[in-house]
């Protein structure tokens, strides 16, 4: 797997902006649309990597359901003209519930992609209004169904806790309803105000209030319980599949593995070295045209770096680190390097070390900043 790529594809567009969204996102209007779509393409067909093979696809955004069955089409040609992918390739797009329709679903299928993932985010109706949603609760269960009717057996719902007045009850009540929809996977996020956004500047004028950190805990726990109830495996800090349903494209990022990216303000990483391309909209479009889009940021990471950051990719999920596979792989010491800190974070109930694994407990996955913290630290 390790040789192949994930290919992400960025659709910066949205039909309105969420005010917590801080995403490389705004509304276009057609033209714009079809600009970006054949720069995209020129991106793509100028990969170096042109002839790689590529095991997942994931085309996020941004809203890729608002494009056009035509459109994706375009991605998709222009994807399958410069890379191989495998035979059984997860090929995912986001798609939001406002914009999807019958044929769209269809069309999806027929063009390749075998996993959704909906960015439902609440149940209610309130909820979604505070977060500037575009769709109601019924748009996302009757999105649901298009799918599952068109013959989509594996869909992701992506559900948001801590929304500003949302009390523990409502987070269950919304994580049920998505439960008994029956979808193979969750990702639950807690909500992050971030600088920049409409909350971020609510916030910094004190009309938003900080969610109680003990109330994010409990909706936490809440929501380990009752997946685990409901038969999902607790694979990655944020996600929760039934078995034989993890994101294979995630796992690839949590695994250190190489990816590329394509589109406005898209990440790559390749032995070591990750670029992000820039995020403005004119240098995105004239450095695609001439074949070369510029990198808003880039670095070569040294090998200890890249092996710090690779344990505290793994530390997320479920399998955790095998200290002795870091080891060889980096040809550095693993406990040379973060022995004391693992103790440490073992000591204080954070870590569990067992069966030649160190994983999150619990407790770590609720403090996992702090564990995060601990092996940079480890590492300066
Ligand atoms: S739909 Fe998604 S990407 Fe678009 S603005 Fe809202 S949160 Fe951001």
């Amino acid at each position: 797997m390790s040789s192949e790529f994930a290919i992400y594809v960025h659709i910066p567009f949205c039909m309105r902006k969420c005010p917590y969204c801080d995403f490389v996102s705004r509304p276009v209007d057609r033209a714009q649309r079809s600009q970006y779509l054949e720069a995209l393409s020129h991106e793509i067909g100028n990969s170096p990597w042109h002839g790689s093979r590529a095991h997942t696809l994931f085309v996020g955004g941004g809203t890729p359901s608002e494009l056009t069955g035509d459109e994706i089409e375009q991605i998709a040609e222009a994807l399958s003209k410069t890379f191989s992918f495998s035979p059984d390739a997860e090929w995912t797009i986001e798609c939001n519930p406002a914009t999807v329709s019958p044929p769209s679903c269809d069309r999806l299928l027929e063009l390749g992609f075998n996993r959704v993932s909906l960015g439902v985010q609440s149940f209610d109706d309130r909820h979604l209004s505070r977060l500037g949603r575009i769709h109601s609760s019924q748009d996302a269960i009757e999105t649901y169904q298009l799918f599952r009717d068109a013959g989509f057996e594996n869909i992701n719902l992506d559900l948001i806790f801590g929304i500003p007045g949302q009390t523990c009850e409502e987070w269950l009540s919304d994580l049920e309803t998505g439960i008994d929809l029956g979808p193979e996977h969750l990702a639950l996020y807690s909500l992050t105000v971030e600088p920049g956004t409409e909350f971020g500047q609510l916030r910094d004028q004190g009309l938003l209030e900080p969610v109680d950190q003990d109330l994010l805990g409990d909706m936490y726990e809440a929501a380990m319980d009752t997946t685990q109830g409901a038969g999902y495996q607790h694979y990655e800090i944020s996600s929760f599949s039934l078995p034989g349903f993890e994101c294979e494209h995630n796992l690839f990022y949590w695994n250190n593995s190489r990816y590329l990216g394509f589109g406005i303000a898209a990440a790559s990483y390749v032995g070591g070295r990750r670029w992000t391309s820039t995020s403005d909209w004119d240098d995105y479009l004239q450095g695609a045209a001439k074949g070369s889009v510029p990198e808003a940021s880039k670095q070569e990471l040294a090998p200890r770096k890249v092996m710090a950051e690779e344990a505290i990719l793994r530390l997320r999920t479920r399998g955790g680190i095998v200290a002795s596979e870091l080891s060889d792989k980096y040809a550095r010491e693993f406990d040379e390097l973060f022995g004391d800190s693992v103790s440490f974070l073992t000591h204080h109930g954070l870590l569990d070390c067992t069966d030649s694994r160190i994983r999150l407990t619990r407790k770590g996955k609720l403090l996992c900043a702090e564990v995060w913290s601990e092996f940079l630290r480890a590492d300066a």
